[in-house]
């Protein structure tokens, strides 16, 4: 049984939320380490491993769960962005669905 935890991130010190759905992805992947870093601080660093320019990062707001992420592009109005938890869970949804977009990472 697993819950929600709340962690401090390692690189803006503020509190952020391990979900049980994340934990659960942990697990599967076999990591015992809880994460350091909250998740736009996660993909901020991964931004910069990939050479990404933080520039054109955007911040948005989750069409699905309101919550804050960044995007590595500039969203377009009329396209609904999604943060990573929500994007996941969708794609899971849409797994069969071949016309399914590819948008946030
Ligand atoms: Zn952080
Ligand atoms: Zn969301």
């Amino acid at each position: 049984m697993t819950f929600d935890k709340n962690l401090v991130c390692h690189e803006c010190q503020k509190l952020f939320v391990f979900s049980e759905g994340e934990q659960q992805f942990f697990e599967q992947r076999g990591l015992t380490n809880l994460p350091k870093r909250c998740a736009n601080c996660r993909l901020s660093a991964k931004f910069r491993r990939n050479g990404e320019n933080l520039d054109n990062l955007h911040k948005i707001d989750c069409t699905t769960c309101g919550a804050l992420t960044v995007v590595p592009f500039k969203p377009s109005e009329e396209r609904p962005v999604y943060c990573r938890a929500c994007f996941m869970k969708i794609r899971e949804e849409a797994a069969d669905k071949d016309s399914f977009s590819e948008i946030a990472v």
